[in-house]
């Protein structure tokens, strides 16, 4: 397993390998790093139910898509349709079943609503469905709340 968050102070990516231990995630950038709760738990077919950083068990799934890795393939179709003009609907074609295929090869992570940490390759619970605009909505107005109250008056 894979985890992926940041450090709240300078925003440098953390990453982790398993499940946090309650205490500090030591930044490598800032002498700061983020706290974990350490109480994040799997259940019985070893999918992710609470969020080991924050406790949250609010997740959602989305595509593990390599941004770069799409960006490339953009700039190859482009310029091979550049080049090869004569061949430019095939192109466009062949570009767009690669990025198809691409699509459904790609594996799922999941997402924390809460601290926004990603989890990668480990099982998906069914439960776990795509993002929901309602559930982030909340976590983004408890998190601004909590924000303004750390903030000295
Ligand atoms: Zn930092
Ligand atoms: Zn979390």
């Amino acid at each position: 397993m894979e985890i992926n968050t940041f450090c709240p102070e300078c925003e440098n990516g953390l990453f982790l390998h398993e499940m946090p231990n309650a205490g500090l995630i030591p930044c490598t950038r800032c002498s700061k790093g983020r706290e974990a709760l350490g109480n994040g738990g799997l259940d019985a077919q070893g999918a992710l139910a609470r969020c080991g950083i924050c406790g949250c068990t609010e997740l959602y799934r989305q595509k593990d898509f390599n941004t770069k890795l799409g960006m490339w393939i953009v700039v190859l179709i482009v310029a091979l349709a550049l080049i090869f003009n004569q061949y430019l609907f095939q192109i466009l074609v062949g570009g767009a079943v690669v990025d198809g295929i691409l699509y459904f090869a790609l594996g799922d992570i999941v997402i924390c609503y809460q601290c926004r940490a990603i989890y990668r390759g480990l099982p998906i619970a069914a439960k776990v469905k795509g993002f929901d605009l309602k559930i982030h909505d909340q976590y983004e107005f408890k998190n601004k709340k909590t924000e303004k109250t750390k903030e000295p008056s």
